[in-house]
């Protein structure tokens, strides 16, 4: 069988680079199984790309489609013209599209429309907030999924609910998982005088991205002093994405202990995350992983779409009102925050599942 997997914004490379190790593992056991990678493009950037292909072992993409920049149309437009080209010259049985980027939309429509399957890594989940991009990435691109690998019993149930067959739902865990778990024992410290004395325990470390939480200097200001006031003078690590740059340059804070820096490689960002106090995030991702390395995680937002990190793992929901985070600092302080429990099938083993399921049914 021949099969296309799509990447092509941040968090994308982790929830692949198990996948195609599975896809490299088989043809070297001699299994014929054929892939190609495209990088959309979408994200482009050193630090925001090119660093995870070497952290991870990802092989060079055989395709880049350059659909990077403009608006959330024109990069779904650029993306789908690039991707139709891609699909005509290189037929795949399948496309295997991960997560809810604007890439994840625009692939599996391309793929479709020329009738070919369409497997979604880690559908099914649903935050029911359509003020986000990404829930609307994952519904369309739910609706025209032909196998959904699935992370956890509320994505399978969602998808029950909307009437897709059992036979579609693919209940596997998940993939980024496998790559945090394979790569834990790489984890390094960054490098530079900002880390230089990092204690163990004795730090937060912070991401936001969301437009809700960013995009207006004013409440941005208000979240980052909130947060500076609860930490208790404990030094605050923040990798700022690009989204959010511009806006915390114009505001010019300046507290001894915020520490911005570039968004750092993922040995870096998880080996912060692991050894931190706690984390303080608008990230889906950083959510998962900080649950399974049982780190108290406060989500700045009104929902999730991972309701089982709030369930089983680290994580509560704060919400984006900055005055609601004094209390859940106070208790990550006192260290009275709820243990992991385990997530069923987060195991690290999830990209092995997903390939044979694959390859059985396209042989
Ligand atoms: N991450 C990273 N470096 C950083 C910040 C995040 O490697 O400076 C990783 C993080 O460990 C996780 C992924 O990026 O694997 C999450 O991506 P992001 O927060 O951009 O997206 P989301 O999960 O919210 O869609």
């Amino acid at each position: 069988p021949t099969f296309t997997i799509v990447a092509g914004a941040r968090p994308n490379f982790m929830k692949i680079a198990p996948i195609i190790h599975v896809f490299q593992s088989q043809q070297k056991a001699g299994l014929v199984v054929h892939y190609r990678l495209v990088h959309t493009g979408q994200h482009y950037d050193r630090k925001m790309s090119g660093d995870f292909f070497d952290q991870l072992n990802i092989p060079e993409p055989h395709a880049n489609l350059g659909g990077g920049g403009g608006t959330q149309a024109e990069q779904t437009a650029a993306i789908m013209i690039a991707f139709e080209k891609e699909l005509l010259e290189n037929r795949p049985d399948l496309v295997i599209v991960v997560g809810d980027v604007t890439s994840t939309l625009a692939c599996s429509i391309a793929a479709k429309k020329l009738q070919i399957d369409v497997a979604h890594v880690e559908g099914g989940i649903r935050s029911g907030d359509l003020s986000m991009p990404e829930e609307i990435n994952r519904m369309v691109t739910d609706s025209i999924t032909d196998h959904f690998f699935t992370t956890s019993e509320i994505a399978n149930y969602n998808l029950r609910k909307a009437g897709f067959s059992e036979d579609k739902i693919h209940f596997v865990g998940n993939t980024m998982i496998d790559t945090l778990l394979a790569q834990m024992p790489f984890f390094k410290k960054p490098e530079g005088q900002t880390f230089e004395n990092l204690q163990t325990g004795n730090y937060f470390v912070m991401t936001m991205h969301r437009p809700a939480n960013v995009d207006q200097e004013q409440s941005l200001k208000a979240m980052i002093d909130a947060i500076l006031e609860g930490t208790g003078g404990l030094p605050i690590f923040f990798p700022v994405h690009p989204r959010t740059a511009k806006n915390l340059q114009n505001l010019g804070i300046e507290d001894p202990n915020l520490h911005l820096c570039e968004p750092l490689g993922y040995l870096e960002f998880n080996y912060l995350v692991k050894n931190a106090k706690g984390v303080i995030t608008d990230s889906g991702g950083v959510t998962e992983e900080a649950s399974v390395m049982n780190v108290p995680c406060l989500t700045l937002r009104d929902n999730t779409e991972r309701p089982e990190t709030v369930n089983l793992g680290t994580n509560v929901l704060v919400g984006t009102d900055p005055k609601k985070l004094k209390p859940y600092l106070d208790k990550i302080m006192k260290g009275d925050w709820k243990k992991y429990q385990g997530i069923p099938l987060w195991d690290g083993k999830t990209a092995k599942r997903i390939v044979d399921i694959l390859v059985k049914s396209y042989s």
